[in-house]
């Protein structure tokens, strides 16, 4: 089972593969294959306690990588007690040697927790990194197919609201792919109105 593993510097975390989106573009749907990640799947044939979390990064020299991420092939929000849990203990451990703590997240802990989560992530989150995708509810719902159907559009944008009050560093990301130089410019505008920057990342095939 792989808890933690490298990829460009930077420690990467899987708690989960819970989501409450299927992206048409989501890695999740290699599941057992394999990812362009790691030689093991992401896939988790059970959920890692957050102890065996723990043990696993400790295994590590954590001060050394130059972030942690938590991603995942799924939602990492669905733990985030767990996931805050351990960045406590971490911090404990590693004190101001604790590389800056990232979140990879669809944007929607309010949603999928029915409370503000945002207050919890001062002192502990350094960036958050929530998918836009669109400029569009309604292409929105069609690409990440959340169960919410097109309410989660709203609260993506309204957790990113929130969430830049607590963490220093918030960023919305879209990918390039099939984007004109207007919906890039739409988006940029929705992150810009929110507070935060847009990151356009390039497409990357699975
Ligand atoms: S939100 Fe992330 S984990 Fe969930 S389906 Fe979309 S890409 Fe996959």
């Amino acid at each position: 089972m792989t808890i933690t593993y490298e990829y460009e510097g930077a420690l990467y975390v899987n708690l989960t593969n819970r989501c409450n989106c299927a992206c048409v573009f989501c890695l999740r749907h290699g599941k057992a294959q394999g990812s362009i990640y790691t030689e093991d799947s992401l896939w988790l044939e059970r959920e890692p306690t957050r102890e065996e979390a723990l043990a696993d990064f400790l295994k590590r020299d954590v001060p050394s990588y130059r972030e942690i991420v938590f991603c995942g092939y799924g939602e990492p929000t669905y733990r985030i007690d767990d996931l805050l849990w351990l960045v406590d203990r971490l911090k404990e451990c590693f004190g101001d040697r604790l590389p800056p703590v990232r979140i990879n997240t669809n944007g929607h802990a309010n949603l999928i927790h029915g409370r503000d989560v945002c207050p919890e992530l001062k002192g502990r989150i350094d960036t958050l990194s929530i998918s836009l995708n669109s400029s569009s509810a309604a292409e929105y719902a069609a690409i990440c197919r959340p169960r919410e159907g097109e309410a989660a559009y709203q609260a993506m944008l309204d957790f990113t609201r929130k969430a830049a009050k607590y963490v220093p560093n918030v960023v919305m990301t879209i990918v390039d792919k099939d984007k004109t130089p207007e919906e890039i410019e739409r988006c940029r505008q929705i992150a810009r109105d929110l507070g935060v920057r847009l990151r356009v990342r390039a497409f990357i095939d699975s």
